[in-house]
C-alpha cells in the first residue's frame, strides 16, 4: 500500500513552502505558467505551500489525457469497474487519517470533523460500487411483433469538476466517484486554497487500478476554470461553490454546449416552534452553526424563533457558547478551528460590526474571544433580534456567526424561509408532527430536516438545493448523479424472419 505520508507532494516544508503540482496522465506535472498561489496553515497563518496555476495549454493537456483514456475506460466491464471502486473504498478507508491530516493542515477544520468529511465522502464511493445495478436499463420484449425495445445509459466522455475550499475531500468524491464508475474520465480543478488532498486521492485512485489519464488534477484560478468551460472536448461540468460563481459557471458552460450542474451558496434557516424541546434545539443550533467554523453550505446561519420560545432558546444557546473550545484543528479537545484565510476572517468579523450598527443585539462577540497568534481565528458570535434588512441576515456569512430572528407565527417563519433567495437546506424543530409535515410540504428548499439541523442526504439520495443554491436541473450524487454523468440510448431491435421481410414505406407502427 502507498505510504501517502511520504508521498512527494507532501513535501518537507522546512526549506520553504512545498510546491503543489498538477496530476496529469497518472503523474505529477510541474506547472509552467509562472503563476501560482500561496497555501496557508490557517491555524498558524504560515504559508506552507505554493500551488501551480494552470494555463489554457496545461488544462488542454489534462483534457487530452482524459480524452485518450476514455475509449479504453468506457469499455472496461461493469464488474471490473465495480471491483476498482471496492478497492478504492478500501484504500480511502485505510488512509482516513492521512487524508484528514492533509485536510486539516490546509483547511483548518478540527481533525474529528475532517475524519467525518472523509467518512461522508466514502459513502459516495460505496454507492458507486453498485454501478452494475445502477446502470441497469429497461427491456420490453415484444414491444411490437418480433420487436424488442431496450434502454441503456452510456458515459458522456471527459467531465470536469470544480470544487470549493470547504470540503476538499468530500465534494470532489461526490463528483469523480459516480462519474468514473459510469465510464467517464475526469479532470478536477480543486480549490486553490487547500489543493493537496486531491493529490493524495489521485494516488489512491491509481493504486486502486484506475488507469492513468482517467483522473487528472489541474490547479488554478479563473484561467483554468474558463479553459475547462470553453474546451470543446469537455462534455459536462459539475461545480460546487458560491452563488455568483455557480451562476457564471452555469451560463458559460451551457453557452459552450455542456451539461452543467452548479451548486451555489446558502442561508439555511432553522425554525423553532414554541413546543420544541429547547435543549435539543439549542444543541442542534450550536452544532450546526459553529461546526467547521460555520464554513459549511449546510450550516445553520439563521434561527427563526416563533412566539415565546425566543428568550428560552437564546438563553440556552448563550449558555453553551463559552464551553466551545477554539484552537488549532490538530489540538486534542478543540471543537472549532480557524477560518480559511485572514481576509475571510476579517470579512466575517465585519458582519458583527454591521449587525451591531444596524441594531442587532450582540449576545456573544467572537471578535473578543478569538485565540491570539497569527492564525485566522474568530470566536463564536451570536446576534439576536436580527431583521431581514440587515446585512447579517441577507448575506451568506460563511463563518461562526449565528443570527436569531424572532417572529410571532409559523406562517411568518415560513414566509421568511420561502422569500429568501437561497434554498439549500432548512430545518424545523417541533414536537408537532402535523406542523412538521406541513412545513415539509410547503417550504421552498431542496433539503429539509425535521428536528435534524444538517439534513445532508445519505449517498443513495441526491444532494442539492433550490433557487439561488442550484443552477441546472440535476442534484449531485445518488441517482441524479448517475443520470447526470450518463446519457440515455434506446434500441429498437428485430431479428427478422426472412420469410416475413417486405418493403413497406409507411411510418413504422406497432403490430
Ligand atoms: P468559490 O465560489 O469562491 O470557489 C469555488 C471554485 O470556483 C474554486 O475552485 C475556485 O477556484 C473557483 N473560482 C473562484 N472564483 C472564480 C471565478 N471568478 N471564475 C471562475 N472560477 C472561480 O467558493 P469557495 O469560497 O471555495 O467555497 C465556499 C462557497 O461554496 C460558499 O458559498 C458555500 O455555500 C458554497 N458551497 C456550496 C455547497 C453546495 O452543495 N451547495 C457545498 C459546499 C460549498
Amino acid at each position: 500500500m502507498t505510504e501517502l505520508a511520504t508521498a512527494p507532494e507532501r513535501a518537507d516544508t522546512t526549506h520553504g513552502p512545498a510546491r503543489i503540482n498538477h496530476w496529469i496522465g497518472g503523474t505529477l506535472v510541474a506547472g509552467e505558467s509562472g503563476r501560482s498561489g500561496p497555501v496557508y496553515d490557517p491555524a498558524t497563518g504560515a504559508q506552507t505551500g505554493e500551488v501551480d496555476f494552470a494555463t489554457v495549454e496545461e488544462v488542454a493537456r489534462a483534457v487530452s489525457a482524459a480524452r485518450e483514456a476514455f475509449p479504453a475506460w468506457r469499455a472496461v466491464s461493469l464488474s471490473r469497474r465495480s471491483e476498482i471502486m471496492f478497492r478504492l473504498r478500501q484504500l480511502v478507508d485505510a488512509h482516513r487519517e492521512e487524508l484528514a491530516h492533509a485536510l486539516t493542515a490546509e483547511h483548518g477544520k478540527v481533525l474529528s470533523d475532517s475524519l467525518g468529511e472523509v467518512a461522508r465522502g466514502l459513502e459516495v464511493i460505496e454507492f458507486a460500487c453498485g454501478i452494475p445495478t445502477l446502470l441497469k436499463g429497461g427491456f420490453s420484449e415484444q414491444a411490437s411483433t418480433g420487436i424488442d425495445v431496450y434502454s441503456i445509459r452510456q458515459p458522456l466522455g471527459v467531465v470536469a469538476g470544480i470544487t470549493p475550499f470547504n470540503f476538499p475531500v468530500m465534494v470532489p468524491m461526490w463528483m469523480y466517484a459516480p462519474a468514473i464508475a459510469c465510464g467517464n474520465t475526469f479532470v478536477l480543478k480543486p480549490s486553490e486554497k487547500d489543493p493537496s488532498a486531491s493529490l493524495l486521492v489521485a494516488r489512491l485512485l491509481q493504486e486502486a487500478g484506475v488507469p492513468d489519464g482517467v483522473f487528472n488534477v489541474v490547479h488554478g484560478d479563473k484561467v483554468a476554470v474558463d479553459a475547462l468551460l470553453e474546451h470543446e472536448h469537455v462534455a459536462a461540468v459539475s461545480f460546487v461553490g458560491s452563488t455568483p460563481i455557480a451562476r457564471y459557471i452555469y451560463e458559460t458552460g451551457t453557452k459552450h454546449g455542456k451539461r452543467v450542474q452548479a451548486l451555489g451558496g446558502a442561508k439555511n434557516h432553522m425554525v423553532v416552534l414554541p413546543d420544541a424541546d429547547v435543549d435539543m434545539a439549542a444543541d442542534a443550533a450550536v452544532s450546526a452553526a459553529y461546526g467547521s467554523a460555520g464554513e459549511r453550505c449546510m450550516a445553520i446561519s439563521q434561527v427563526v424563533t416563533v412566539g415565546d420560545v425566543g428568550d428560552r432558546l437564546v438563553a440556552a444557546i448563550k449558555e453553551r457558547l463559552p464551553k466551545i473550545k477554539v484552537g488549532a484543528g490538530t489540538e486534542p479537545g478543540v471543537e472549532m478551528g480557524p477560518l480559511i484565510t485572514r481576509e475571510h476572517r476579517d470579512r466575517v468579523a465585519s458582519y458583527i460590526d454591521q449587525g451591531e450598527e444596524q441594531g442587532a443585539t450582540v449576545v456573544a462577540d467572537g471578535r473578543e474571544t478569538a485565540p491570539e497568534g497569527g492564525g485566522f481565528f474568530l470566536g463564536v458570535s451570536l446576534l439576536d433580534n436580527v431583521t431581514p434588512e440587515m446585512d447579517a441576515y441577507r448575506d451568506e456569512i460563511f463563518g461562526p456567526v449565528l443570527g436569531v430572528t424572532r417572529v410571532e407565527t409559523y406562517d411568518e417563519a415560513l414566509r421568511l424561509v420561502n422569500e429568501n433567495p437561497y434554498g439549500n437546506g432548512t430545518a424545523i424543530f417541533t414536537r408537532d408532527g402535523g406542523v412538521a409535515r406541513q412545513f415539509q410540504f410547503e417550504v421552498e428548499a431542496g433539503m429539509v430536516g425535521v428536528n435534524v439541523p444538517i439534513p445532508v442526504p445519505v449517498a443513495y439520495y441526491s444532494f442539492g438545493g433550490w433557487k439561488a443554491s442550484l443552477f441546472g436541473d440535476s442534484h449531485i450524487y445518488g441517482p441524479e448523479g448517475i443520470n447526470f454523468y450518463t446519457r440515455g440510448k434506446v434500441v429498437t431491435s428485430r431479428w427478422p424472419d426472412p420469410a416475413t421481410s417486405k418493403v413497406d414505406l409507411g411510418f413504422p407502427q406497432t403490430r
